[in-house]
């Protein structure tokens, strides 16, 4: 069981996991998947309707990543502007991981469809809010660049924005009808029925401890067994726990907080975000929020619960749902949670082939429910499929430096700004 303190809400709100057991004894497949998040868990759904053989060791439980902890917007894109994606990549790979990524909601919301996911789905968009002058000239140059490339994006007016989202902070916001929402705990576990009824082993509470070669295969070592294969996925982004040290080592972790309101009555419900759109604004801190199915608001930002920081970010959430709609008055939360996003130094998620059928997509800078899909998808077609160009170069792991320090800065810096 996972944590009700480490999942908050979406723990509370989920269907049952389906049930797994840990590993024991040997194991032969043909693909070996480290993680039971979206990209391990969507790698082991396609490869197994395409008739491989697959394993999935999950070191806690299904979800128990980033995952099963998220704010939940299914997004198109990554947090980097798209012209910033093709300077950084070059042309080809920007427009091929634009037009992978910009296509993987509906990637998310189709399987949610076929595969009958009870996960609390709405696609009614997204709202990107502009917190001052800075945040609309940001999201217009955001709205150019998407527009070019065909998307249906469009900037909605103060008067737009007020009616949309139940609040006048906001001056213009950036609509991506792309986009929307689900409940992520709900999905990951969605996912793992799907994968396993398609014929794929999930086993829980399975860390993968080695990794080596033995006889021509690879041999993956759990407490109490090992899986042989002929490749191997690592979905371990955020929570890599060093078994492949460059995958940890080359983002820096980027605490996010959580915390869920009761469920709203039922005028404040009409009020504040009425098409239950996923909203997030430009704020230096980021100020994300959305409502679930019962009707609760969830607020989300940086920074993590525990210690003395626990209680600033909880006053900072406080007061910010005050600011931005009054008619809540004094808020308490029933839920509060945290997890660690992959920052990686340029905002842009990595492909590796760490060995010869080592393969590994990761690095979503907190954008992973449509690229984990995607990427997990790609994963397998990579594998099962003909050979052909991937959305991004295989590159060798690009090393944070000082990244404890960078990292002891999110956690510090985020206490601070939220003080005030
Ligand atoms: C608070 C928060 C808010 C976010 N909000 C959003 C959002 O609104 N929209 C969005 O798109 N993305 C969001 N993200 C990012 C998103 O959740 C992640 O990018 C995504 O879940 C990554 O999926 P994954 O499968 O690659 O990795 P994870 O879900 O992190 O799964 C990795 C799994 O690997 C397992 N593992 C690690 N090492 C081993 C080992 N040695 N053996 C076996 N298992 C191992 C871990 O236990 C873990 O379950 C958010 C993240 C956080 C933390």
């Amino acid at each position: 069981m996972l944590e009700p303190r480490s999942h908050g809400l979406w723990q509370h709100s989920a269907p049952e996991a389906p049930r797994t057991e840990a590993l024991s004894g040997e194991v032969a497949t043909d693909v070996a998947i480290i993680g039971g998040g979206f990209t391990g868990l969507s790698s082991a759904l396609h490869l197994a309707e395409a008739g491989a053989r697959v394993v999935v060791l999950e070191a806690a439980e299904i979800g128990f990543g980033g995952s099963g902890r998220n704010m939940g917007l299914v997004n198109a894109g990554m947090w980097i502007m798209p012209d910033r994606a093709c300077d950084a990549l070059g042309p080809e790979h920007g427009e091929r991981v634009l037009d992978v990524l910009g296509r993987a909601p509906s990637l998310v919301f189709d399987l949610i469809a076929r595969h009958g996911i009870a996960c609390e789905a709405v696609r009614n968009g997204t709202l990107h809010l502009a917190a001052g002058r800075a945040g609309i000239r940001e999201l217009e140059a955001r709205c150019e660049q998407w527009s070019r490339r065909g998307a249906p994006v469009r900037m909605l007016t103060a008067a737009e924005t007020a009616s949309a989202v139940g609040t006048t902070r906001y001056r213009a916001a950036l609509r991506d009808d792309r986009a929307g929402t689900i409940q992520p705990l709900a999905y990951a576990r969605g996912l793992a029925r799907a994968a396993a009824q398609a014929g794929a082993r999930i086993f829980t509470r399975s860390a993968v401890t080695t990794v080596e070669r033995v006889d021509g295969k690879w041999r993956l070592g759990a407490a109490a067994g090992g899986v042989r294969s002929d490749w191997v996925i690592a979905g371990t982004n955020a929570y890599s726990d060093g078994l492949f040290p460059a995958l940890r080592e080359e983002f820096v972790p980027l605490p996010y907080f959580l915390c869920a309101t009761r469920p709203l009555g039922d005028n404040t419900r009409r009020m504040i975000l009425p098409d239950r759109e996923g909203a997030w604004d430009t704020g230096i801190s980021v100020a994300s929020f959305r409502t679930d199915a019962a009707g609760r608001l969830i607020f989300g930002s940086v920074g993590a619960f525990g210690g003395a920081a626990g209680a600033v970010h909880r006053a900072h959430a406080r007061r910010a749902l005050a600011r931005l709609f009054p008619v809540l008055g004094p808020v308490e939360f029933e839920f509060e949670w945290h997890g660690q996003i992959a920052k990686t130094r340029d905002n842009l998620p990595r492909y590796h082939e760490l060995a010869p059928q080592v393969l590994s997509f990761n690095g979503y800078n907190g954008r992973g429910i449509g690229p984990g899909t995607m990427f997990g998808k790609i994963l397998a077609g990579r594998i099962v499929g003909p050979p052909k160009d991937l959305p991004l170069p295989p590159t060798p792991p690009d090393l944070v430096p000082f990244r404890a320090l960078r990292a002891a800065a999110f956690e510090f810096g985020s206490a601070l700004v939220h003080v005030v």
